[in-house]
This record gives structure tokens, sequence and C-alpha cells, in this order.
């Protein structure tokens, strides 16, 4: 996989798609920097564009009017995505409910389990390297009257089993854990936690917009109840997800929103044919392209990150070196604040995953404020704000992994220096 391949596979696009083959050719990569930030979002794969464009043209019918052709066969495609994102986490159609994406899907999740079944239990338990989204969703439901538990995790940013162990309760009513972390990439132990919930009784929910062509997810195995995924996050659309009920608890959840009742009441509102074709086919090849793209991503992070450590000392890798999704390097560059090295090495787009904050402790602002992710982990502070994150992707090239590696040591030796 490479841009060449990318290239080729745009011109290859059906003649349905003519209108769509000239924007994409009109997309000059050249003068952008090197993508890097493969985990804050993806390139759409050109196979998930071609599927999509019919139904933003030809085919617009509302796939909720089935009193005629317009709707059925707009309904016929919602259905076949919903197939392929079953099949994806090996599950059944009807377990799947299509929302706006991982934030939409975690607090359906988080706050429709509580707020429907908080008189039985009142305890729901996550980890402080969770998305903010969930975090927030704990918050949220604190205020309500939930008693929330937020546990630390390992210096390795893995989840300390003990931990959980000791937490969960019969009053636990859920625990959620993401799939595949979006800083540092660590994957959990998503199957040992399934387990403990089920002996406990509590409900198991995983924020898997990072895992799904990442990490293999299967929901039965691992006992998961809820999972929240996203298209944008492998190379599909952004603005379209799914949240993943198990059987058991259908029809339980207490909704976000009123409306039409669609999505079994859950997620009111119309269905987006053209988004969710191409969610749908972002799935199916997540899967198809699962053991060449991890080959792809660890081959690339593997060089870069050797060939750095090897022309610039005091590299650091943040987080667990094994149990990691191999697409994300996540390190810590003595003596380089990241938000130095993102302004002054502006040929290669990366993240410090550290929004800028004013933090009070900080006297130079423009440093930002440590990624909470990264100061779970324990690491020092001086090293969290020098902490950059890279990831690669379907479509990085070798070629681009040699030219930031260029720009980066320029910029690292310019800044040590400065
Ligand atoms: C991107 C991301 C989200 C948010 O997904 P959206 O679809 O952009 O709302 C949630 N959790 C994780 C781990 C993510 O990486």
């Amino acid at each position: 996989m490479n841009l060449l391949r990318y290239r080729t596979l745009i011109k290859s696009c059906s003649s349905l798609v003519k209108m769509s083959r000239r924007f994409c050719s009109t997309i000059d990569y050249e003068a952008k920097p090197i993508f890097l930030d493969n985990q804050a979002t993806t390139p759409i794969d050109p196979r998930v564009f071609d599927e999509m464009v019919p139904h933003m043209t030809r085919d617009f019918g509302n796939p909720h009017s089935t009193a005629h052709i317009y709707g059925t066969k707009q309904m016929k495609v919602c259905d076949k995505a919903r197939e392929r994102v079953a099949d994806c986490i090996s599950t059944c159609p009807s377990n799947i409910i299509f929302l706006s994406g991982a934030t939409e899907a975690n607090n359906t999740a988080i706050k429709g389990v509580s707020r429907a079944l908080k008189s039985s239990r009142n305890e729901i338990i996550t980890f402080e390297t969770e998305h903010k989204c969930v975090l927030e969703s704990f918050y949220d439901l604190e205020k309500e009257g939930m008693k929330i538990k937020i546990l630390p995790v390992e210096p390795t940013g893995l989840i300390n089993l003990d931990l959980l162990k000791e937490a969960i309760s019969d009053k636990t009513l859920l625990v959620t854990a993401m799939a595949v972390n979006n800083e540092i990439g660590v994957i959990h132990s998503l199957k040992e936690i399934g387990a403990l919930c089920k002996e406990h009784g509590a409900y198991f929910h995983t924020d898997a917009a990072q895992g799904i062509g990442k990490a293999r997810i299967n929901v039965t195995d691992m006992n998961i109840d809820m999972l929240s995924l996203t298209g944008h996050k492998f190379y599909g659309p952004k603005g379209i997800g799914a949240l993943y009920i198990s059987q058991e608890l259908q029809g339980k959840l207490k909704p976000l929103m009123s409306g039409g009742g669609q999505e079994k009441g859950i997620r009111s509102g119309t269905l987006t044919p053209f988004l969710l074709s191409g969610l749908g086919k972002a799935c199916q090849l997540a899967t198809s392209e699962f053991d060449r793209d991890k080959e792809w991503v660890s081959s690339l992070q593997s060089y870069f990150f050797k060939t750095l450590s090897d022309k610039v000392e005091g590299i650091h890798l943040n987080g667990d070196p094994d149990h990691r999704y191999q697409g994300n390097l996540n390190i810590a560059i003595e003596g380089v604040y990241s938000s130095r090295l993102i302004s002054d090495c502006t040929q290669v787009a990366m993240s410090s995953g550290a929004a800028c904050l004013n933090d009070d402790l900080l006297d130079e602002c423009d440093l930002g404020a440590p990624s909470y992710v990264l100061s779970a982990l324990q690491i020092p502070k001086t090293l969290a704000l020098s902490s950059v994150r890279f990831s690669f992707g379907r479509f990085t090239t070798k070629e681009e992994v040699e030219a930031a590696l260029g720009y980066l040591q320029k910029s690292i030796i310019k800044l040590r220096n400065q």
C-alpha cells in the first residue's frame, strides 16, 4: 500500500464517479505537510469513496420512506452497511445502532445504561487515560447521583487488573475501557476485563474508536456488551459511527434524544445512506486489509523509531513497547518541547496530544499543558511536554517517512542548540 496505489485506485474508480475522480485529482498532496497523524483521522480510502458517491447524487431517497423505490433502495444500502459493521466485530446486524460517531456512541452507551438502570446498581468504573468524551460523560453522571470511579493505569499505560478487581463489586453497573489508546497506542486486554465484568454481573462497554482495523475484536469472545466505533479513524467518512448493543441490553438504554424512534428508539433521525455505505465499506476493508495494514505500519514505525534514535540521542518511547498498535509512536524527545517542534517542523503533520489550555502553572503559556494521558503514566512534566505522537497509516509511504525523518532531525538539532 502506498501513494502510487492510492492514485491507481482513484484512477480505477467506476465511470459513475467521474465527478469524484476530478475532485480527487485536484488534491495536491505535495503542497501539504507529510501526514503522520493517522490517529487523529485518516484519509478516505478511494474504495470507500467510490461506494459513497452514488448515494450523494443519484440515489437520494429517504431510507425510511419505504412506500416507493427511492426509499427501499436506500434502506437496502443501510442494511448492507449494518451487515458489514456487524461482521467486522463478529456479531449480527440487529445488534448495531447507527449514529454520528464515537463521541455520540460513548455518551449514548454510558449515559443510556446509567440513566436507565441506576436504581439497580449505581456505580460505574473507567480509567484515567480514556477519551475525554468518556470521562466527561462520567462527570455528567456524577452530577446526577452516580458513583464514579476513575482508576489509574500502570506507567506502561496498561490497565492494572488487580486495581480493577479491587474496585469492581456487586454495586458496579458498568465498566468502560477503550480498545486501543488514541495517544499512546496501547492495546488493553479486553477479554480479561470482559471476563471480570461477567463474574461480577457488570456490563462492559469499550470505546473501539481506535480499535477497528488495529486490534482483533470479537464482542462475544470478549464478553463486550456495548462497543463504540467511528468511520473516520479507519479510512471511512467523518460524522458516522455505530454502537453495538448486546441482545441482553436491547431495549434497556435510555436514549439521549427524542424523535421518530429510528434505530430501535435509541437514536432518532433519518439514516444517512451515503455515510453508511462508506462506513460499511471501511469496516469490510478493516478486516480484509488487517494483516497487510498491520505489517505496513509496523515496518514504517520501527524504521522511523530506529532511524530517529540512531540520528539523535534522548528519544524515549511512551507506553508499553509490546502491547501496542504498531502504527502509533509516541515519543519524548529530550530537550525539545513538542509545541516548539510542531511550530518549527512545519513539513510534518504530527500531534502533541496536548490541547493548549491556559495552565496557570506554566509561565510560558505557549508550551501548553502536558497531556492528561501522559500525566496518568507518571511521565515527568518536562518529558510529557517534550512528547509527540506520530501515527502511520495505510497510505503513508516509505518516502514520506524518509523525508519526515530528515526534517525532524534538522529541527531537533536546531532547537536543542537554541
Ligand atoms: C476519535 C476518538 C473518539 C471520538 O470520535 P468521533 O467520531 O470523532 O466523535 C472517541 N474515542 C477515541 C478513542 C477516539 O480516538
